[in-house]
């Protein structure tokens, strides 16, 4: 039996894995995807907003040629961690419930059965989009991933957003030589977007090289042109191609079926967790990372999400162990 199962392999999900293990919790991860599953899904070469040593887990260093790491390197750096503290992980196998209580649950996966004490959800936010909900937005020329911008080149992108990611996207697109369109539910570029991003992207609007719609909401994609409402009223845009960056949230769903409450206080329906432990309100049940901020998806990343591994890994040592913050 496992002291503790951890349910992701994000960053920090490894954090939580070597922190418990370093205790000597006998521990094991299973992650539906591949090896830091999220990242892979990021875009082509994406730079991290953070510098290298904000990304740290478990003491290693985190050395790169760039000011700000590459999605390449995060994906290095992970595995180099992941291989030298020897976690085991179970790749490819996907989490679906929970049963039983605290020092002895049974996690059913894709895979099989997997007993275990205790049970930590790093399952992060990246798998659900934010849906726009409105009709053909499964058809196969709309994507919530943007990954690079070469199949689009001299074709008309319409990029839906203006936070970060769509900002990124429509100004890698256009220097590579798409006609991008842009639909903005606001009044403006998001000030949320990067102070050395948000500038380029205005003034790549105000040269006319992309266009804008501020204020404006898609009502309908079609096959080869999307609808959108307009201050002045709707209009329709010819496009190859539909990037719907509206952002992603949380696998609630699974949170339910662990029976992991809610905060009735928290607008961003954030799990009910003891800030000290990081306990839910199931014992023995534990949140770390992105998914402790609900649909707040920018409350917890990984700088300040790392963090989430040492204050679970000391209090589980202590109940599972008998030693406390050792
Ligand atoms: C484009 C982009 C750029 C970013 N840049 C930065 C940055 O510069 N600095 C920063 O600190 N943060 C950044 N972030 C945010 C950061 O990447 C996330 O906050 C971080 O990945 C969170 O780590 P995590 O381990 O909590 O979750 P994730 O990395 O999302 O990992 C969750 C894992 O759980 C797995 N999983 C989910 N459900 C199940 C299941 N049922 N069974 C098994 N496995 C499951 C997933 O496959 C995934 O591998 C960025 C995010 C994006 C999208």
């Amino acid at each position: 039996m496992l002291d503790v199962l951890i349910i992701g392999a994000g960053p920090v999900g490894l954090a939580c894995a070597l922190e418990t293990q370093r205790k000597g919790l006998k521990v094991a991860i299973a992650e539906k995807g591949a090896l830091v599953n999220s990242l892979v899904g990021y875009p082509t070469n994406m730079e991290f907003f953070s510098t290298p040593e904000l990304l740290e887990i478990g003491g290693y260093p985190f050395p790169t040629a760039h000011y700000k790491p590459l999605r390449e390197d995060a994906l290095d750096y992970y595995q180099r961690v992941a291989r030298d503290e020897k976690l085991d992980i179970r790749l490819h196998e996907k989490v679906l419930k929970l049963d039983g209580e605290q020092g002895n649950f049974t996690v059913s996966t894709s895979k099989g059965e997997i007993p275990t004490r205790n049970v930590i959800l790093a399952t992060g936010f990246y798998d659900l989009p934010n849906l726009l909900g409105v009709p053909g937005e499964d058809l196969s020329h709309v994507s919530h991933y943007y990954k690079e911008p070469y199949q689009h080149v001299l074709q008309h992108v319409v990029v839906i957003g203006a936070k970060n990611s769509s900002a990124k996207a429509a100004l890698q697109l256009t220097r590579a030589g798409a006609k991008v369109t842009l639909i903005v539910r606001g009044p403006e570029v998001s000030n949320s977007v990067k102070y050395w991003i948000r500038p380029d992207l205005i003034n790549r609007i105000a040269e006319g090289r992309i266009t804008a719609h501020f204020n404006s909401t898609v009502t309908a994609i079609h096959p080869e042109a999307i609808e959108i409402l307009t201050p002045d009223g709707p209009l329709t845009i010819p496009t190859d191609f539909v990037y719907a960056l509206t952002g992603y949230h949380p696998d609630e769903a699974l949170l339910g079926r662990f029976r992991v409450e809610p905060d009735p206080t928290d607008e961003a329906c954030a799990p009910l967790f003891n800030p000290q432990t990081h306990e839910t309100s199931r014992r023995g049940v534990f949140v770390a990372g992105t998914v402790c901020g609900g649909r707040a998806t920018s409350r917890w990343f990984i700088e300040n999400g790392r963090h989430h591994a040492q204050l679970i890994a000391a209090y589980l040592a202590g109940q599972v162990l008998g030693s406390a913050g050792q």
